[in-house]
């Protein structure tokens, strides 16, 4: 495992930026559309049959926008900035595993619900507040916006499914964070706060495990992120916003905003950014496990989406490999980038283009190796 090298003038400011009023939210339609063109929203409410509304306001209509890599339809929410809506708070005292799963099955958290399903006990609960990708806080800075709600849940959780060793992982070097958790977690004897070195990978959870020692047990592996969004809910909090990350040396300061999901990225970078550099790429997601967009015109902040780097383009070379085996050396999962032996183990961390002396871009070649297979 490596530490990777990160660009001294990318700070990235610790004051949350908030954009909590869109004019318009864009919701992908995956599934039934629930509402009809100019009918009131609450906010919360399903427009369509698995995704919800963050705002409140009037349905207009369908518009074709990007979600991630493709153009998908919209159904577009124009906002009346009334914000009203009809959640119920959950007491704390009624929380058990039925209603976990009850709570997450209705409101389609397909990722978290994976986690929870047929399970009535765990030997350890480890929540992660790690951001492999270089200039990605989000984690770190969701833990310290509500480190007490987070440590009642990680508590309770432990309660409910006899987990006796209960990890909070932070890198070493967050050393805000970690006082303010040291001044709170006394009161948890059974959370116990776990600093790691500043290294990529120990963010995913099969790193981590293994670092842990403990990958032959039953484990609950959350990352702050997703414990949040479970915690929001069981305390009938707002789960209406999206904490990213805007960074890169193409702009002029760097930011973390929480916004509402499915706003416009093009919106919000007027808000807030500032491009400096009149050629400049945009990378959704990271550097190292990112993908690049052509335009942000159409692009939709959603669930997924954690971080945007603006930057000013790499210079990649295709040819002149000097065989030094760098990029074989350091894949963590054994795979050969050159030639694309053991390509379908590949989990796209983007080790092998980050070390080659040659700047040659190994993550387009596995991307078409994949697709060859
Ligand atoms: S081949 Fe895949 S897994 Fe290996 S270093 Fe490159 S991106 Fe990572
Ligand atoms: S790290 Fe770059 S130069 Fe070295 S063997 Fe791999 S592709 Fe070739």
């Amino acid at each position: 495992m490596i530490r990777l090298n990160k660009n001294p003038n990318i700070k990235i400011n610790s004051e949350i930026n908030y954009y909590f009023n869109p004019d318009f939210v864009y919701i992908p339609i995956n599934s039934q559309i629930l509402v009809k063109q100019n009918e009131s929203i609450t906010k919360g409410q399903f427009v369509t049959s698995n995704l919800e509304s963050p705002i409140s306001g009037v349905a207009m209509g369908i518009k074709n926008m990007q979600i991630e890599k493709n153009m998908q339809k919209c159904l577009v929410i124009a906002n009346d900035y009334k914000e009203i809506s009809k959640n119920k708070k959950i007491k704390m005292r009624q929380i058990t595993i039925d209603k976990i799963i009850k709570i997450l099955t209705e409101n389609h958290e397909e990722k978290l619900l994976k986690k929870f399903k047929n399970q009535n006990r765990f030997d350890r609960i480890i929540i992660s507040a790690i951001n492999d990708e270089p200039y990605v806080y989000n984690n770190i800075f969701i833990l310290k916006e509500n480190i007490s709600d987070l440590l009642m849940i990680i508590d309770h959780l432990s309660l409910i499914y006899k987990s006796d060793n209960n990890y909070l992982i932070i890198k070493n070097n967050e050393a805000n964070i970690i006082n303010e958790c040291l001044n709170v977690i006394g009161t948890y004897p059974n959370i116990k706060l776990t600093l790691v070195n500043d290294e990529y990978l120990l963010g995913k959870e099969e790193f981590i495990v293994k670092k842990l020692k403990v990958e032959n047990s039953k484990n609950l592996y959350l990352e702050v992120e997703d414990l949040n969004i479970l915690a929001n809910y069981l305390l009938g909090k707002d789960n209406s916003t999206k904490l990213i990350t805007i960074s890169g040396d193409a702009i002029l300061e760097n930011k973390t905003i929480l916004t509402k999901k499915n706003v416009m990225l093009l919106d919000i970078i007027k808000k807030y950014i500032k491009i400096i550099e009149k050629q400049y790429i945009v990378i959704i997601n990271g550097l190292m496990c990112g993908y690049e967009i052509v335009t942000m015109d159409k692009f939709i902040v959603t669930n997924n989406i954690n971080s945007i780097n603006i930057i000013k383009p790499p210079i990649y070379k295709t040819t002149e490999c000097i065989n030094c085996g760098k990029c074989i050396e350091i894949c963590p999962k054994k795979v050969n980038p050159i030639n694309l032996q053991n390509v379908k183990n590949c989990i796209n961390c983007g080790l092998c283009s980050y070390i080659c002396p040659c700047f040659i871009n190994l993550k387009k070649r596995l991307e078409k190796g994949k697709n060859y297979e």
